[in-house]
């Protein structure tokens, strides 16, 4: 059986049988894998760590036939104590977390988005308005998946952009509803967030509330 070590983010950790916990990490190799750590115990705060969604470790693993895979060592590198600081920042890393959950398939390579994950993480902690990273993570998780085209004109014809539908950019004309229009800048602001890759471009206007729920409305038009 091959040997895999790589970087990992702590995904999601379910408990087993009261002392185990089934853990799902996004690695740098694989994408999404699951192993089992065994024996968490208060005397034992790293494993506890490690089962801490947002934690990044360096995990040496065992690909067995079977779903999960055998976990042989760990090393937490980044705890996730920034990020229970603040609730705006521990809410904007968690739908990072949420979104890779919903969209990355097992095994699935995603190399790219792996690194984009771990520098919005490294910089989330140090920013006054962390949904900006939340929201541009979600909006470049679906070009990555190519299931996102933002533009000014319409994906269909040369008229402005109104609207998003299903990953589309559309017009008047060829939109189906006008129940999630957007402004001009309000579309301006999106494009900037799925494209820009200048920090200082993704925070020149804080997204409010109201941005943000439509940003996850779009993404989870893709995937709920
Ligand atoms: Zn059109």
């Amino acid at each position: 059986m091959e040997i895999i070590s790589t970087q990992a983010i702590t995904l999601q950790s379910t408990l087993y049988k009261d002392k185990h916990a089934i853990l799902k990490l996004f690695t740098e190799k694989e994408g999404v894998i699951s192993v089992m750590l065994y024996g968490l115990s208060p005397k034992k705060p790293i494993l506890f760590s490690l089962a801490s969604p947002i934690t990044r470790s360096q995990v040496t693993y065992k690909r067995t036939s079977k779903d999960i895979c055998q976990l042989i060592d760990a090393q937490v590198t980044v705890s996730n104590l920034p990020f229970r600081k603040d609730l705006s920042t521990l809410r904007s890393a968690s739908l990072m977390i949420k979104a890779l959950l919903l969209s990355q398939l097992p095994h699935k390579k995603a190399k790219k988005l792996f690194s984009l994950c771990v520098s919005y993480l490294d910089k989330m902690p140090t920013v006054d308005h962390a949904p900006n990273l939340a929201a541009s993570f979600l909006l470049k998780l679906l070009l990555h998946e190519g299931l996102l085209k933002i533009s000014p004109t319409c994906n269909h014809c040369e008229n402005p952009s109104v609207t998003i539908e299903s990953g589309e950019s559309l017009c008047h004309r060829h939109m189906t509803s006008s129940k999630n229009l957007f402004s001009s800048e309000e579309l301006s602001q999106l494009f900037t967030l799925a494209y820009s890759r200048q920090y200082d471009d993704l925070f020149k206007k804080k997204l409010n509330a109201e941005m943000l729920d439509r940003v996850k409305k779009i993404f989870h038009e893709h995937y709920s």
